[in-house]
């Protein structure tokens, strides 16, 4: 079984856990001001990466708290968790902060 480490409680089981979207994702500040080309783009268009992607997912039989994750899309690898609010940290396999 796949343990992932919530930032908040530690270690816990795959089963624990489920994904939301991709993180780091902007709301906009005023989404009145968007047109329906820019609003379809925010509400649906996402990056589809092979290799490290940034994900939000929740803890939801846990603490219930929303985290990050770093999975590598190509492995299934999760190489890093970090809380929501933070900035992504940079990767060892060379894939730079956004
Ligand atoms: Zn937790």
């Amino acid at each position: 079984m796949l343990v992932i480490c919530c930032p908040y409680c530690g270690p816990r089981p795959e089963l624990e856990f489920s994904y939301g979207h991709e993180a780091h994702i902007a709301r906009p500040a005023d989404p009145s001001l968007l047109n329906d080309q820019e609003w379809a783009e925010f509400l649906y268009i996402r990056t589809n990466p092979r290799g490290v992607h940034a994900e939000r997912w929740r803890h939801i039989h846990g603490c219930g708290r929303f985290l990050n994750v770093l999975r590598d899309t190509a492995s299934d690898q999760i190489l890093q968790t970090y809380e929501t609010g933070t900035t992504r940290p940079a990767t060892q396999r060379g894939e730079a902060a956004r």
